[in-house]
């Protein structure tokens, strides 16, 4: 079961952590088998080989672990004082800090992404969410208001605000940066004093487990957190649907939001949706241009366009257009694609087959509409055959409304569109139904500001993208979701405000 990659020394904890299969569940501070007995297997996208066997949760675990994590709220971690939240937090980022390399093939080989990405991306990120938020315990506080009765004049009152947890969170999360995903739900969720279940995506649920260890080698009390990989519709459902949960947040497709909003209506939970994108990434003439194509490059082809921030719509100024066109094919065409474990490869495999065939039929779709294909639009060759390659790929000659322009393919694809005007580009821009992310690439300082001001979206990139911070709110316009998960804004979402009268008369 042990992938092979001739230039790759596999960490030896991850060696261990590999050879005890099957992977169980996390549920009350205990690793168990699903109670269904039953296992599913994850892969190696870079190979299509079997990676790891893991116990596959569904209805009666999500009991379980709604049970533990009821009973969690009310033992030694609601006593817990904020401070000790704090350090603990701390230490559990110190700890994913320490494991961090091991954890950065974890990923790279679950998930297909690049070894070089896991280590400076999602790594460093997971472990600065830990950081972050082990801040916050000692600074959730509640405020006093200076309140009266319009029917008792002269009464007095005294007044104060309580943040208190939420909870139980359920959360449900995506295959695509499965490790930061985890962290930026566990995070704030344990900084609020909530606890937490966490059903990691099954294409992905590897580092989730890993996790799991760390948290409990940090002395998280039992059942704080409770980690249940299994699929959406069973699993997933169960817990959005069950009624000892108290907030659902939710990173995935729009499709599966709507489905989970509809699923948590029977006790009102509160829920926090991030979802899809299709997002506008914009160059004007006047951009620093090799910036700018650096920025076109990376906003869709980063960890392989399955991002739901991509910049998968590129719209440049006419005058520019065909020239950096020119450069992105050129580009495009000499990626190193291979296994995400091998130091050398620029650019891994999709995360499944069930994804390349997806991102497969976008591109057939947008042939068939008429789109030009300038690379790409196939999958891996020869020896890339084996796993699920597909090649970066760039569309030119797109109308707005087709598919390839217009729906989320979450795959290396890259539609170029040229646009004249400032108006133009900005009604354009917003004319899908997604509001997640938008780029801008211009020197002008006030057309950029302009353009931050009436973009449709969460969050405005100036001359550079993806990036994102511990501390900066992320969430969507329209339906990309809604709530802010991060910085402060995360606070919200994982607390709630009780109001306390007192009479003073
Ligand atoms: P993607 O399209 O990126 O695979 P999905 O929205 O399908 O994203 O999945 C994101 C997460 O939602 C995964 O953990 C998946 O198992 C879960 N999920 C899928 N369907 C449902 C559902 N009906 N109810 C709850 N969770 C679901």
């Amino acid at each position: 079961m042990m992938p092979e990659t001739a230039t790759f020394e596999m960490h030896p904890n991850l060696r261990k952590f590999l050879s005890a299969q099957p992977k169980r569940l996390w549920i009350g501070g205990k690793w168990v088998e699903a109670r269904s007995g039953k296992s599913f297997e994850t892969c190696n996208p870079a190979t299509g080989d079997a990676l790891a066997r893991v116990a596959e949760a569904d209805r009666a675990d999500v009991e379980e672990a709604v049970r533990a994590a009821r009973k969690a709220t009310e033992g030694p971690w609601s006593s817990l004082s904020p401070s000790e939240r704090g350090k603990l937090l701390y230490r559990i980022a110190e700890l994913l800090e320490k494991h961090a390399e091991e954890l950065a093939q974890l990923e790279s080989l679950d998930n297909g992404k690049t070894i070089r990405e896991a280590q400076k991306g999602d790594l460093p990120l997971a472990v600065d969410l830990f950081r972050y938020y082990a801040g916050w315990p000692t600074k959730i506080h509640g405020e006093t208001i200076p309140v009266s009765v319009p029917y008792l004049p002269g009464a007095r009152f005294f007044h104060y605000t309580v943040r208190e947890p939420v909870g139980v969170v359920g959360a449900i999360i995506p295959w695509n940066f499965p490790l930061l995903m985890a962290a930026e739900r566990i995070a704030p969720a344990l900084a609020c004093g909530n606890t937490v279940i966490l059903k990691p995506a099954e294409q992905t649920p590897l580092s989730a487990l890993r996790l799991g260890e760390i948290l409990e080698e940090a002395g998280l009390p039992e059942g704080v957190c409770n980690i249940l990989p299994g699929f959406g519709p069973t699993a997933g459902r169960a817990l959005a649907e069950h009624p000892g949960v108290d907030k659902i947040t939710f990173t995935g497709s729009t499709e599966v939001g709507r489905e989970i909003v509809k699923a948590s209506a029977g006790n009102l939970k509160r829920i926090s949706l991030e979802l899809g994108g299709k997002s506008p990434n914009i160059v004007f003439a006047d951009a620093d241009l090799e910036l700018a194509v650096k920025g076109m490059f990376m906003g869709i082809f980063y960890n392989q366009g399955q991002c739901c921030s991509a910049g998968s719509r590129v719209f440049v100024e006419k005058s520019c257009f065909d020239a950096l066109l020119e450069k992105m094919v050129e580009r495009a065409k000499t990626v190193r694609q291979g296994p995400g474990l091998d130091p050398k490869t620029q650019m891994g495999p999709l995360v499944s087959q069930e994804q390349l065939d997806r991102v497969a039929g976008y591109v057939e779709s947008g042939k068939k509409e008429g789109a030009q294909l300038l690379c790409g639009g196939v999958r891996g060759e020869g020896a890339l055959s084996k796993g699920y390659f597909f090649k970066p790929t760039v569309f030119a000659g797109v109308r707005d409304e087709m598919r390839i322009a217009q729906e989320e393919i979450f795959g290396p694809v890259a539609t170029v569109l040229p646009f004249e005007s400032f108006e133009e580009v900005v009604q354009r821009a917003n004319g899908t139904a997604y509001g997640l992310v938008a780029g801008v690439w211009t020197q002008d300082i006030k057309r950029a500001l302009r353009l931050a001001q009436v973009l449709q979206a969460g969050t405005v990139w100036i001359n550079c993208y993806h990036f994102v911070d511990a501390a900066a709110p992320w969430g969507g316009y329209k339906q990309s979701g809604y709530g802010r998960e991060k910085g402060q804004y995360a606070i919200d979402l994982y607390t709630q405000i009780k109001s306390v009268w007192v009479d003073l008369n």
